[in-house]
């Protein structure tokens, strides 16, 4: 491998697969750290998956479902946390949580239209 290849590789975003918490997260620590990234995700929005059981509450209240770094970033933003003690439904966490948080100007090019990928 050339050095050339080499330099322009270190140069790539780090490419995430899936809008879920998971990615999501991965997101926010990337952006924590000064890192580009490209989301993808086979569904429309973020949150795919967990819209497809909106209506079912989830079991962990809400402050074991927001990751650290998102929480940062989007309370310097001026985001109000969800009460810490609720539990949400899956719709809560997408529309009180992941769309706030795809939102945020820090990665308006890079997150989280997620890219179609299949
Ligand atoms: C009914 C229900 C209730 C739950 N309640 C809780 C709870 O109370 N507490 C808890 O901790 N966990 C709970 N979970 C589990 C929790 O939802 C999952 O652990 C969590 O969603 C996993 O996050 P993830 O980002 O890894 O995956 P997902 O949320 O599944 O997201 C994956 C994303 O990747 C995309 N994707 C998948 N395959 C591809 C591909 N090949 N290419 C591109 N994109 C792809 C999907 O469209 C999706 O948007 C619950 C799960 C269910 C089903």
């Amino acid at each position: 491998m050339s050095e050339n290849t080499v330099q322009s590789k270190a140069k790539l975003p780090v490419a995430i697969i899936g809008a879920g918490p998971v990615g999501l997260a991965a997101a926010a620590h990337l952006v924590t750290r000064g890192e580009s990234f490209v989301l993808f995700d086979a569904g429309n929005a973020v949150g795919a998956s967990v819209l497809k059981w909106a209506h079912v509450r989830l079991f962990s209240q809400w402050k074991f479902n927001v990751d650290k770094a998102a929480r940062q970033l989007l309370t310097s933003h001026g985001w109000i946390a969800p009460n810490h003690s609720e539990l949400p439904t899956g719709f809560e966490m997408v529309e009180n949580y992941f769309k706030p948080f795809a939102e945020l100007p820090e990665h308006e090019s890079d997150c989280c239209e997620p890219q179609r990928h299949k």
